[in-house]
């Protein structure tokens, strides 16, 4: 009987899941933060090497990039992982706890980066059985500083040119449940800056100054009504204002205030308007009390936005691949079990953000969520990953690569 690549995947992923997870410890044990992944980009690029995999270093600063061509190269997919952790000090009681003070993977990045070297060890000994390339992208800074900018920037969807590119999220879910949406997934996150302008005075003249704060309190009020006032109430966006600073003593007429925000939008539509309406009312409010505000926009990451046909794809790959190993992979799945059942269809974005935006903008993409249990949110210092997640990881990524290629 001809054994077919999947199954062949799913023996692979069983012959290297010792390996995936002895990387994960050792990466979990030794966490970088944004941009400092110097130690896990060595073993990432090692690793590659060693696979007979064509490496490239360095691309957006600590970014890993490995390419496999199969046998007709033109069409190519890119799996991406992201290698950061947190500035975060981990509780767990664990042998593989981190060592380095006050830095933690609380985001479960070192899962994703041990992962996607486990696909490639499974990929790359079904070279011959490839009909495409997979472009392995790790990238750096996903929490902080937008890894995925940087190597975007880089090209690394050029050289070869990627056709779709897929990601994946461990996380605080029941273990083996996939969470999965259609359209956007995430939100826009941008940070902005309100620098309101006075004149200091003595307080026993206050007419001799511009009283920056009392400008600043109209303008937080002011800018309450631009989401039920301006953007549809069928839209989901929100910001805050969750800083505020400034003042020098309680009698002196300050005559600068700082205000620091964050906006968290869906469409690009809203955004826009958020973004124009704060630095308008802001602005305005200021000048009519004889002040000044200078609105200073920092962009933040993109919305991921999953496309229909390669989520439908994975979606296909993942149902397929669950009912064959169901029964090896030992996750504690119901009696009377349905795959629907453990597929979460996710029909309102998160707010959160995720830089896999920054690939979603400019080509087709797919970026899933698969619970590895839920001890604790992420971005905690109790945050834990239950291994057997990576029965199901290795083969849906892997699976889901050599559909969209050989199909
Ligand atoms: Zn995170
Ligand atoms: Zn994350």
């Amino acid at each position: 009987m001809k054994v077919d690549i999947y199954d062949k995947i799913m023996n692979l992923a069983n012959k290297y899941e010792e390996d995936v997870i002895k990387i994960r410890r050792d990466i979990h044990m030794h966490p970088e933060l944004s941009f400092q992944e110097v130690r896990t980009s060595e073993i990432v690029a090692k690793k590659l090497e060693e696979l007979g995999i064509e490496v490239q270093r360095e691309i957006g600063k600590t970014g890993v990039v490995g390419i496999l061509k199969g046998r007709n190269p033109e069409k190519v997919i890119a799996l991406r992982a992201d290698m950061d952790a947190l500035p975060l000090q981990e509780i767990n009681d664990l042998p593989f706890k981190s060592i380095n003070d006050g830095i933690m993977h609380a985001c479960g990045h070192d899962c994703h980066t041990a992962n996607l070297l486990g696909v490639a060890m499974i990929l790359s000994e079904l070279k011959d059985e490839l009909t495409g390339t997979v472009k392995f992208i790790f990238q750096p800074a996903e929490e902080n500083g937008g890894g995925g900018r940087e190597m975007v920037k880089e090209g690394v969807l050029e050289n070869p040119k990627v056709d779709a590119i897929l990601g994946l999220h461990v996380g605080s879910m029941p273990l083996g449940v996939v969470g999965m949406g259609y359209g956007a997934i995430s939100a826009y996150s941008d940070k902005f800056t309100l620098r309101v302008k006075g004149k200091k005075a003595h307080t026993s003249m206050p007419q001799q100054g511009v009283d920056a704060i009392v400008i600043a309190a109209n303008i937080i009020t002011a800018l309450q009504s631009i989401l039920s006032r301006q953007i549809s109430p069928f839209e989901t966006a929100t910001f805050s204002l969750g800083q505020i600073n400034g003042g020098t003593a309680p009698n002196i007429v300050p005559d600068m205030i700082e205000i620091v925000g964050m906006m968290r939008c869906v469409s690009k539509e809203a955004r826009e308007t958020i973004k124009t309406k704060i630095e308008k009312i802001s602005k305005s409010v200021a000048e009519g009390m004889d002040g000044d505000c200078e609105f200073i926009f920092k962009e933040g990451y993109p919305s991921v936005i999953n496309d229909k046909e390669l989520t439908d794809l994975v979606k296909e790959t993942t149902c397929e691949r669950y009912e064959a190993i169901k029964d090896k992979i030992g996750l504690n799945v119901p009696q009377n079990f349905d795959i629907k059942n453990l597929i979460k269809v996710i029909d309102k974005p998160m707010l959160g953000s995720e830089d896999f935006g920054f690939y979603a903008q400019k080509i087709p993409a797919s970026f899933i969520f698969v619970g590895s249990g839920d001890s604790a949110p992420p971005h905690n210092s109790k945050f834990m990953v239950d291994e057997k997640v990576f029965k199901l990881t290795l083969n849906i990524l892997a699976s889901a690569a050599v559909k969209y290629l050989n199909d």
